[in-house]
């Protein structure tokens, strides 16, 4: 299944990836503390191309439910796109 994001490049999405409970919360702390180690991170230790790499990284919510682009703070769903501005979330329940 594809994720897609209208304001992002590639514009038809990329695959939506699977990673477990652990591999999330590594993932988020990662782009919280060292956003450019997580896209490293992805590419030599999960095997993505530096372009799925940074479009996951970009998409990542920081908090649970909040929009990345808006102030829209009701998502549930994991990969979601924002109802008020469409925007792509990934919006993992991380536990920090
Ligand atoms: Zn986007
Ligand atoms: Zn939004």
């Amino acid at each position: 299944m594809k994720i897609k994001c209208k304001n992002c490049i590639p514009e038809d999405g990329i695959e939506k990836p699977n990673f477990t409970q652990s591999e999330k919360q590594e993932i988020w702390k990662l782009k919280t503390e060292k956003p450019i180690f997580a896209v490293k991170t992805l590419i030599d230790k999960y095997k993505f191309s530096q372009k799925e790499a940074k479009y996951i990284i970009a998409h990542i919510n920081s908090n649970y439910g909040k929009c990345n682009r808006c102030s829209y703070n009701n998502l549930v769903e994991e990969y979601k796109n924002c109802p008020k501005c469409k925007a792509l979330n990934f919006n993992w329940k991380i536990d920090k």
